[in-house]
C-alpha cells in the first residue's frame, strides 16, 4: 500500500504554490495524497511568518501532532517547510521539542522527498532532525510535476524573492533575493497548464511587474502578459502583486489592449500617511499613489482595485491613521487585506522602531477601518445587480449542492445556482443581490467569453 501524505498550508499565494509543487514531488516519491492527519506517513506544514499569529498556528498544530503520536501511537514523519522553517530553523526544534523530523527552507524544497526518506530510515533510533536551508538560486521547476489543487485556476511563478526591504517585512529574508524566471520556462508551464483545462493563470512574484526575462532581453512584465496572452487554452490572466513603483504607462496601455487580463489590480499601499510610508520604505508617497489611481482609471476606467494596509505601524498617531481613513475612501477599493503591525524578526522596523502604538489602539484602529471598507465595498458590490457580468465558474459550493462561485474579471466573487458541469466554464450572470463580501445571480442563456472548450475543462 502506497504511503501516505498530507500538506497544511499557512500563508499566500506563493505557499499555496509551493504546497502544490511539494505534493507533485511527494507523489512522484511514490507517495498518495490524504487529508487525514492520523492516516498520514508524513505531515508537511508549510509555515507563513509574514504574520505573527500564522507562526504561533505552527506550533499550535505541532502540538496537535505531539498529542496524537502519544495518544493514538500514530508518528508520522514531521516535515516545516517555508517561512518560518526559513528564518527560525533550528529553533523550532527548541520551542516544540520532539516532533520535528525534518525543517526544510522555502528554496530547498526539492530536496524534500530525498529528506523524508532519510528521515524515514532513521525514525525510532535517537535521532537529530534534519535542516536544510540552503539558499538555492536555480529557479527552475520541472514541468509536469506540481500537483495543482485548484481544476481551474494554476498558479504559475516568474519572480522569486525580493530586493525591496520594506522595513515591516520579512520576505527578502526568508524567501531571499529577487530572481526571474526564464520567460521559456513560464510559458512552458503556463502551456502545459492550458492543456491540462485550466482556464485561468495567475502569474505569482513578490513585484511581478518588475519582472524582466533572463532569456531575452526585450521582455519586461508588459511582454510577458503578451506572450501569456498567445498561449491557445488561456482565457483568463492575473498577477499578484504589482508594486506601485513600477507600474509604468506601458503596463497600463498593455493591460487595456489585452482582453483575457482581468480587470483587476492589487495595489498595496500600506498606509495612506507619507510619513508612515517612508518609515516603512514604501518608496511613494499619499500623492503620487493616488495620482497613480488617477492614471491607472483613466487608463482602464472599469478597473477595481484591492490592496493591503497596515494599521499601528510603529510612530503612527491618529492624524497618520486618518489619513489612511481618506486615502481608502478616496480610492474606493473592491477588497482590502488590513492587518495590525506586529514586529517581524529580523526586519529593519523590529530593530529601529519602537512598537509604540498600544494594541487596544491598534484595535480601534482595524475596526475603523475594516467597518469603512465594508461600506465600500457593499456599495460597489451593490452597483452590480442588474447587470451583467462575465463569470468563471471555479467551485461547486460546500455548502449547498446545487449552487457554484465564480469571479468577475474583476475579481468580485459571484454566487449562483447551477449544475457542476459549469465548473471551469465562462458564464453571463446577471446580478440580483449584494452583499459585502460577494453577490448573487442567475445565469443567462449561453456561454460566454474568448473561448469555450467543454472537453478540456471536463464538462
Ligand atoms: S515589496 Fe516590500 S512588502 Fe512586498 S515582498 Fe518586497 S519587501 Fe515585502
Amino acid at each position: 500500500m502506497a504511503r501516505k501524505y498530507l500538506i497544511e498550508t499557512f500563508g499566500c499565494q506563493m505557499n499555496v504554490h509551493d504546497s502544490e509543487r511539494m505534493a507533485g514531488l511527494l507523489e512522484q516519491a511514490g507517495f498518495e495524497a490524504t487529508e487525514d492527519a492520523a492516516a498520514a506517513d508524513v505531515v508537511v506544514i508549510n509555515t507563513c511568518s509574514v504574520r505573527e499569529r500564522a507562526e504561533e498556528k505552527l506550533f499550535t498544530r505541532l502540538g496537535e501532532l505531539r498529542q496524537l503520536a502519544s495518544a493514538h501511537g500514530h508518528d508520522p514523519i514531521v516535515a516545516v517547510a517555508g517561512c518560518v522553517a526559513q528564518q527560525e530553523g533550528e529553533a523550532i526544534l527548541k520551542r516544540a521539542p520532539g516532533v520535528t523530523d525534518v525543517i526544510v527552507g522555502t528554496q530547498a524544497i526539492r530536496r524534500l522527498p530525498m529528506l523524508v526518506e532519510q528521515a524515514s530510515a532513521r525514525k525510532g533510533r535517537r535521532f537529530t532532525p534534519l535542516i536544510d536551508l540552503d539558499p538555492f538560486d536555480d529557479v527552475t521547476f520541472p514541468l509536469g510535476v506540481t500537483r495543482r489543487a485548484d481544476a481551474v485556476k494554476a498558479y504559475v511563478t516568474i519572480i522569486e524573492g525580493c530586493n525591496e526591504f520594506c522595513s515591516f517585512c520579512v520576505v527578502p529574508y526568508t524567501r531571499g533575493h529577487e530572481r526571474m524566471r526564464p520567460k521559456a520556462d513560464i510559458l512552458a508551464e503556463v502551456a502545459e497548464a492550458a492543456a491540462t483545462g485550466h482556464r485561468e493563470v495567475q502569474l505569482l512574484g513578490q513585484i511581478v511587474n518588475h519582472y524582466a526575462a533572463p532569456d531575452d532581453p526585450t521582455c519586461d512584465f508588459s511582454g510577458l502578459l503578451e506572450a501569456v496572452h498567445e498561449v491557445p487554452g488561456v482565457d483568463r490572466i492575473r498577477f499578484a502583486s504589482p508594486h506601485p513603483r513600477h507600474v509604468t504607462p506601458r503596463f497600463l496601455q498593455t493591460m487595456a489592449a489585452l482582453p483575457k487580463v482581468c480587470r483587476h489590480l492589487h495595489l498595496p499601499v500600506q498606509s495612506g500617511s507619507t510619513r508612515i510610508l517612508d518609515a516603512m520604505r514604501r518608496r511613494y508617497t499619499r500623492e503620487s499613489y493616488l495620482a497613480l489611481v488617477d492614471e491607472i482609471r483613466a487608463s482602464l476606467p472599469d478597473v477595481s482595485l484591492s490592496t493591503d494596509m497596515i494599521v499601528g505601524f510603529p510612530g503612527e498617531t491618529v492624524g497618520d491613521f486618518e489619513e489612511t481613513l481618506s486615502l481608502t475612501a478616496a480610492v474606493g477599493y473592491h477588497s482590502m487585506f488590513s492587518f495590525k503591525y506586529s514586529a517581524r524578526p529580523n526586519t529593519l522596523a523590529e530593530k529601529r522602531l519602537a512598537d509604540d502604538v498600544t494594541e487596544d489602539e491598534k484595535t480601534r484602529r482595524i475596526v475603523a477601518l475594516q467597518s469603512l471598507q465594508r461600506e465600500i465595498q457593499t456599495g460597489l458590490n451593490a452597483r452590480l445587480v442588474g447587470q451583467t457580468v462575465d463569470v468563471l465558474i471555479d467551485a461547486a459550493s460546500r455548502r449547498r449542492e446545487t449552487e457554484l462561485s465564480g469571479r468577475t474579471s474583476g475579481n468580485v466573487v459571484v454566487n449562483l445556482p447551477g449544475p457542476g458541469e459549469w465548473v471551469g466554464h465562462l458564464r453571463a450572470i446577471r446580478v440580483e443581490r449584494a452583499g459585502p463580501h460577494s453577490v448573487w445571480g442567475q445565469a443567462l442563456g449561453g456561454v460566454t467569453g474568448h473561448r469555450f472548450d467543454s472537453a478540456a475543462a471536463g464538462a
